[in-house]
């Protein structure tokens, strides 16, 4: 497999936005810069769409409904087909992108592509979600029913860190349910964005059907705002998450926020440490910290702590951080100057809150001076008073908390005011059998360390961790981007129908 790196164009590739199955251009003063993180060169512009652009699109996306929503549901499901396996096609392709936008590694890249298109599969399937159920004779003549029907016009609003699957986890169960797309990608991250959209032409589908606005704040404020979008599945940060569900459901909009994170791994002392070790450098410095289902918590039950720390810290030095194309990189730069800058930040805070800073990450020397590289960060004897235990800090920066028995660590986990993910580490079936039931995050793991579902199964935290009632994807995807109707019908033998009455309906 090769895992070139894109060679540098001439000229600075402009991206557009997608409308009615055609890339729309804009004038190079309209649009943001695209930086590679690993060189922090501009590589790329990307509109800074507005008002203007998302009207366009909804004009766009409800003209294609009608048509759409009548389609047998074969052919959207064949459509689907033909598109899973373009995206398969150009995995390679969307996963370049995404490590030259993002800086993740290319095999990190390539996973994230991979684990997008499982939700794409469940959508090749989706007719037989779609099912009603039916109730014959519930009166004389009278039979009743419930169906799915498509919403209309809805919208995907996404983050910067997963720029492929988090969108696929989303439009393709919005479209095959029989909606019609919108998706407002991150605008740190968009190459990979066009590429699904081109693909989805490619596949046969219809024009307006999947659209896409690049943009930031206005462009976010015009979809809430919009009248013609019925409903808003948003990733991201919780701060805009709660603006995005409260200014949307004001407006008589379904809104589900998947927001941020903080997640722990309880480690009991029997656990095979060796393993606990491989996971805790995994799920905390794998894309850098940039994962909302990373664990940059480890919480160490007795003597649990004392003898994880060296294996830790010689698994950290054995860590390769350089250009994600590199073969052999085990950590690429941080997404952005910005970012890179606020994780400093915080280094620091947990240094004037108290805590031991055994390995300092600000001290590393990335490949090249002009990237966004920082290495890894081990904090010890952090404590739940400390804002480094209380907030997320979205970067690679691991903390090692003490609890002295399984039922303190519990509680520790579940006062937490984040509930995305979590998992516990042991070999006693009854602890691990407790935490499961006991535990009040809804994504557990059990010796696993990054417990995301399969594509097919449904995905959400709760409390700060996600806003609204339906999980993303999955059965609940399914419910989010349909509305049940309740048929109550009648077809009376012939010379059979009673006299009028003006009596409230009964069943008898
Ligand atoms: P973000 O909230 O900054 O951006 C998310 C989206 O909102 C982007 O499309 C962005 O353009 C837009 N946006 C940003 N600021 C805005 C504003 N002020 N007004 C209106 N729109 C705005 O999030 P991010 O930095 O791109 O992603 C990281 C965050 O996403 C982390 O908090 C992470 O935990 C979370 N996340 C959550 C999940 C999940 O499933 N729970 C998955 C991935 C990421």
């Amino acid at each position: 497999m090769s895992i070139d790196a894109p060679t540098a164009p001439a000229v600075l590739p402009v991206l557009s936005h997608y409308i009615n199955g055609t890339a729309v251009e804009v004038a190079p003063e309209a649009t943001g810069p695209v930086y590679n993180p690993a060189t922090g060169q501009v590589i790329a512009r990307v509109p800074r769409g507005g008002a203007a652009e998302v009207d366009a699109a909804v004009a766009a996306a409800a003209a294609a409904f009608p048509a759409w929503r009548d389609l047998p549901l074969i052919a959207r499901s064949n459509i689907f087909f033909a598109f899973r396996n373009l995206m398969y096609e150009h995995r390679e392709e969307l996963a370049r992108l995404v490590t030259r936008d993002h800086g993740k590694t290319f095999p990190d890249a390539l996973s994230e592509v991979l684990r997008g298109i499982e939700t794409i599969d469940f959508a090749c399937g989706l007719p037989v979600h779609l099912a009603g159920m039916m109730t014959p004779n519930i009166s004389t003549a009278v039979d009743a029913f419930t169906l799915r029907a498509p919403l209309g016009v809805v919208a995907a609003i996404t983050p910067f860190n997963f720029p492929v699957m988090v969108p696929a986890w989303i439009y393709p169960i919005a479209l095959m349910c029989g909606n019609t797309v919108i998706l407002k990608p991150s605008s740190h991250t968009p190459g990979a964005t066009q590429l699904q959209a081109e693909l989805w032409t490619q596949a046969g589908g219809p024009d307006g059907t999947f659209n896409v606005v690049y943009g930031g704040r206005e462009a976010v404020a015009a979809i809430v705002e919009h009248p013609g979008i019925r409903a808003i599945q948003f990733v991201g940060s919780t701060a805009v998450g709660r603006y995005v569900y409260e200014e949307g459901t004001k407006r008589g909009k379904r809104v589900g926020a998947y927001t941020s994170a903080k997640n722990a791994m309880l480690v009991l002392p029997d656990a095979d440490l060796d393993l606990v070790a491989d996971a805790a450098v995994a799920a905390g410095y794998g894309s850098a910290g940039e994962r909302c289902m990373a664990q940059t918590l480890l919480i160490a039950v007795g003597s649990a702590g004392d003898a994880l720390k060296p294996k830790i810290l010689e698994r950290i030095a054995r860590l390769k951080i350089t250009d994600g194309m590199e073969p052999g990189a085990d950590m690429g730069p941080i997404y952005s100057a910005e970012h890179r800058a606020s994780i400093i930040d915080w280094i620091g805070v947990g240094e004037a809150e108290g805590a031991d800073l055994l390995v300092d990450g600000r001290t590393f020397e990335g490949p090249n001076p002009d990237g966004f590289f920082l290495g890894v960060s081990l904090f010890d004897h952090v404590t739940p008073a400390m804002r480094i235990y209380q907030e997320e800090i979205f970067g690679p920066v691991f903390g090692i908390v003490y609890a002295a028995t399984f039922d303190e660590g519990l509680r520790l986990i579940n006062d937490h005011k984040y509930a995305n993910g979590t998992a516990i580490f042991t070999t006693d079936g009854g602890a691990a059998r407790r935490f499961k039931l006991e535990v009040a995050v809804p994504m557990i793991g059990v010796n696993v360390p990054i417990p995301v579902p399969a594509g097919y199964l449904s995905f959400s935290g709760a409390k700060e961790s996600s806003i609204g009632d339906l999980a993303m994807r999955g059965e609940d995807g399914v419910r989010f981007f349909t509305q049940q109707k309740m048929v109550t019908e009648r077809w009376p033998e012939p010379g059979k129908q009673g006299p009028l009455s003006l009596v409230f309906p009964g069943n008898a």
